[in-house]
């Protein structure tokens, strides 16, 4: 998977919006260490913690699977643009019989490291290939797609419900592609904003 941080709101803006309450704005440093323990302060450790929801990120993810994707959208607090299969699913029709699980194969599909679940994968691949190319519209043809075909998406959340999902998706209870994806996301954040997560990821 790859995950691109695209966008995301300057701290200062959080200090800003928490100033707001009491008027404080003469106190601020303009985002430097003043403001940042001000935000932790406030957003964290006093749970006013709609003040993190000023703070928004955008990410481009790609290569992750349907099965991850389908977790990664019951996160409602967040907006996500996916890669449409209806329209998208064409791509199979220009590729050749799959055989291996090359790198060919891997373009499309995710690898568990399992051989078995690989193998049956990549039939799965090779069976919607084969539906494709008997002329069969996407629309049809989309049901028999496998769990781990790749996709991608465009996603914006904000620091608060951030937060709720690296604490959910860190954990050794989530799903392994999960976890990954959470920590990848955590990776891509600036570093300048990442002591407003770390008690999600070391907890
Ligand atoms: C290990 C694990 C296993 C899971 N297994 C399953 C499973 O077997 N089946 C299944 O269906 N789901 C499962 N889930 C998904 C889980 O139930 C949540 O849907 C998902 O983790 C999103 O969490 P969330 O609701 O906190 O996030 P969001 O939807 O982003 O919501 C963020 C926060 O907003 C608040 N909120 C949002 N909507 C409402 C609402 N309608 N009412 C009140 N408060 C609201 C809550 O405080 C919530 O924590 C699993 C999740 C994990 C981490």
């Amino acid at each position: 998977m790859k995950i691109t941080l695209l966008q995301n709101t300057a701290l200062d803006i959080t200090a800003t919006a928490i100033r707001t309450c009491w008027q404080s704005f003469d106190n601020s440093d303009h985002g430097g260490r003043k403001d940042l323990s001000l935000i932790d302060r406030v957003g964290n450790k006093f749970k006013h913690s709609s003040t993190l929801e000023h703070l928004f990120y955008t990410f481009y993810i790609s290569g992750i699977s349907r099965a991850c994707l389908q977790e990664l959208a019951r996160h409602r607090i967040a907006s996500l643009s996916v890669k449409s299969s209806r329209y998208t699913i064409k791509e199979l029709k220009e590729e050749k019989p799959f055989v291996v699980f090359d790198d060919r194969a891997g373009k499309y599909l995710v690898a568990t490291g399992d051989d078995m679940v690989d193998d049956m994968s990549l039939k799965a691949l090779e069976n919607l290939r084969v539906v494709l190319d008997s002329g069969i519209s996407n629309d049809r043809a989309k049901y028999c797609m496998p769990e781990s075909y790749k996709t991608e998406l465009t996603w914006s959340i904000n620091a608060r419900s951030l937060q709720n999902f690296l604490s959910l998706r860190t954990d050794k209870a989530a799903l392994w592609e999960m976890r990954e994806l959470a920590y990848s996301i955590h990776d891509a954040l600036p570093d300048s904003h990442k002591y407003l997560f770390k008690d999600m990821i070391d907890g």
